[in-house]
């Protein structure tokens, strides 16, 4: 069974559709990258399956149950609950800038309280361990790098145990020379199996992590395939002349 399933999805802000029909699957263990010009409602389309914008039509499916269905949204529980599935990770990070590193990390699942301040703990120490932050739990925000601060991002997402991550452009905002070391991460966890959505203009980590490339413009999905065809064999007009322009 497909993890998130989007079917016709459509969205207009003031009577301006910018996403038009938009049908994809994401299967468990699934790494999508999409990619596509500025505009083109890569934002709005993860923004959707987070519920973080209603959708004006269409339906998603997330592990079974509709999240919305034809344009009619389950119930605010049931909402809370799928979307509970789901991790997201913003370019700029979005970290709580009073809080320490553990204390951004810990304070969602500790507002649950369907966990005890052990496991949280132990699960802060594993994920800071894995994303190469064990020396910075007592860190404030300021004080780290922006390839830092995106990787407490990614832990603070996975102390949810999120079925899917969803990244939006996670390495656009950071200097160049920082960009590695988050992609690093994100590689990983796609050698562990995460399912991800990663919305990026790194091509590199595209062709090499992803096994599906889809390329949005104007609201639409233009072309989707694996990396090998997709780069190597773009279909599309419109494919083609990005590829040429960011390759
Ligand atoms: P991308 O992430 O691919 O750059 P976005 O999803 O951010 O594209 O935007 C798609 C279109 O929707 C753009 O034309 C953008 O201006 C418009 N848009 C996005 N968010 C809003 C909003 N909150 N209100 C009005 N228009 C918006
Ligand atoms: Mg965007």
């Amino acid at each position: 069974m497909a993890l998130i399933e989007v079917t016709n999805l459509k969205k207009a802000f003031d009577q301006v559709e910018v996403l038009k029909q938009i049908t994809f699957t994401v299967e468990k263990n699934d790494v999508i990258a999409v990619i596509g010009p500025s505009g083109s409602g890569k934002s709005t389309m993860l923004r959707s399956l987070i519920h973080l914008e209603e959708i004006n039509g269409g339906s998603i499916l997330v592990d079974g149950d509709y999240l919305v269905q034809d344009g009619v949204y389950a119930k605010s529980q049931d909402i809370k609950a799928l979307t509970a599935k789901m991790g997201m990770v913003f370019q700029h990070f979005n970290l709580f800038p009073h809080l320490t590193v553990q204390q951004n990390l810990e304070m969602a699942p500790r507002l649950l309280k369907t966990e005890s301040v052990e496991a949280i703990s132990s699960r802060c120490h594993d994920l800071l361990k894995k994303t190469g932050l064990a020396d910075k739990a007592a860190a404030y925000p300021a004080n780290l790098s922006g390839g830092q601060k995106q990787r407490v991002a990614i832990a603070r997402a996975l102390m949810m145990n999120p079925q899917i991550l969803l990244f939006d452009e996670p390495t656009s905002a950071l200097d160049p020379e920082l960009t590695g070391e988050v992609l690093k991460v994100m590689k990983n966890l796609a050698e562990d199996h995460m399912t991800m959505i990663v919305v990026t203009h790194e091509m590199g980590f595209a062709r090499e992590v992803a096994n599906k490339v889809v390329f949005m413009d104007g609201g639409q999905i233009i072309e989707s395939d694996h990396p090998d065809n997709f780069f190597t064999n773009p279909q599309n007009d419109r494919t083609k002349a990005f590829l040429q322009k960011n390759l």
